[in-house]
């Protein structure tokens, strides 16, 4: 894996952080997770490092870039998991997935994430988890004075008003990590039904 990792640091491609992927891959462990959605393969790093917790596992995975996704399908037969890994080729915006998952894990375009959280929760098993990535952008949803850049400031905004509907939501209760970019965990209340 640590090729894949200097690969993905030499050519920019944002993989989840160390501690961030090892937290997710106990969080799995350790709550028995064994079907997975993932939104945003990038080159199936962290889609391969989840499926190789155990042989249970399978995982499916949505990529729309076309170089991104070639790569993952090379690594993923690299690493011997195609019969476990069942990786997309799409945008997950127009993409219905069948199935129900114990686990959404949502990594993609920052300013989608309400929108993706609200498209697959229907993918979610009852007790499933949803847990998105990249809830501090660096630390620029935090501290303001970081932001650079116009096309910054929106994807702040964006995350910001994820972080607003997830405080406010009805049907899941969210908790953060601050591990990695800082991550959600949203489960289903149980009063709700
Ligand atoms: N989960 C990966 C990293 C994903 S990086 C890992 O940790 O190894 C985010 C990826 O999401 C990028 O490769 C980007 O192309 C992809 N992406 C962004 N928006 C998307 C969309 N609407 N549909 C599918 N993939 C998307
Ligand atoms: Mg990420």
């Amino acid at each position: 894996m640590e090729e894949l990792e200097l690969y993905a640091k030499e050519n920019n491609i944002p993989i989840m952080q160390k501690d961030g992927i090892l937290y997710l891959c106990k969080f799995i462990k350790d709550n028995n997770i064994k079907n997975i959605l993932e939104i945003g393969s990038a080159i199936g790093y962290s889609s391969i490092m989840m499926a190789s917790i155990n042989d249970d596992i399978r995982v499916t995975t949505i990529e729309r870039d076309k170089d991104r996704y070639t790569q993952a399908v090379s690594n993923i037969k690299k690493y011997h998991l195609e019969d476990r890994i069942n990786i997309i080729y799409g945008d997950a915006c127009d993409i219905e997935v069948e199935g129900i998952y114990d686990l959404i894990f949502i990594d993609a375009a920052k300013g989608k994430n309400t929108y993706f959280f609200e498209k697959f929760k229907s993918n979610l098993n009852k007790d499933g988890v949803i847990i998105t990535d990249n809830l501090s952008f660096h630390g620029l949803v935090e501290d303001s004075s970081l932001i650079k850049t116009k096309n910054q400031k929106g994807i702040v905004n964006k995350i910001k008003s994820f972080i607003e509907f997830l405080d406010t939501n009805k049907e899941f209760i969210t908790t953060y990590v601050e591990i990695g970019d800082r991550i959600s965990i949203s489960k289903r209340r149980i009063d709700n039904e």
